[in-house]
């Protein structure tokens, strides 16, 4: 089957950015059932040679961005559920916040395999933010550039040696 990805983590951190490059094409298939599902976004992509099943969690734009609210945390661990693996999406410019380690306890508690992503981390930006985010516990980031495109055959790897 093919793999499930679900690319979580706070607002702004470039989550959907990477995944409409993942998805290779942007609004690709929207999930437009009522309800939870409403603002979820769901895709066929590729990362090279895997073949993906990619969900992008969304739709908490207009909730307090300074705390893990009730619609963030259902669309997470909706996500969270189907996934194989998941990308836990930080913003190496900004470095952690509490609301990183909010999400990262979150999806500590799924036990689902986690590949940390350090993104925005295009040149030599977001040095600081990939060493401090060794603190979130899930080891060595990819460094990444989702908007940019960099990084992309380091996520590749990781995935290779998770899936
Ligand atoms: P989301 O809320 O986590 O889905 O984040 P978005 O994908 O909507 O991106 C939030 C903002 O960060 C947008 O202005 C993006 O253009 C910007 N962004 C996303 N990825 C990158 C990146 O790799 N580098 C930089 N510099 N900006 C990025
Ligand atoms: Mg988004």
């Amino acid at each position: 089957a093919v793999p499930t990805i679900a690319v979580v983590g706070r607002p702004n951190v470039g989550k959907s950015t990477l995944f409409n490059r993942l998805a290779g094409k942007p609004l690709a298939i929207v999930d437009d059932r009522p309800g939870v599902t409403r603002d979820r976004r769901e895709a066929r992509g590729r990362l090279g040679d895997i073949p993906l099943r990619i969900i992008d969690t969304a739709g908490f734009d207009d909730a307090d961005a300074t705390r893990l609210g009730t619609d963030m945390r259902a669309q997470t661990d909706a996500a969270l559920r189907e996934a194989d693996v998941c990308l836990f999406v930080i913003d190496a410019r900004e470095g952690i916040t509490a609301l990183d380690q909010a999400f990262g306890d979150v999806i500590r508690r799924s036990g689902k395999p986690v590949i940390l992503i350090a993104n925005k981390a295009e040149g030599r930006a977001g040095v600081d933010g990939i060493t401090e985010s060794y603190a979130l516990g899930f080891g060595e980031p990819v460094a990444i550039s989702a908007s940019h495109g960099e990084g992309m055959g380091d996520l590749h790897a990781r995935l290779t040696q998770e899936l």
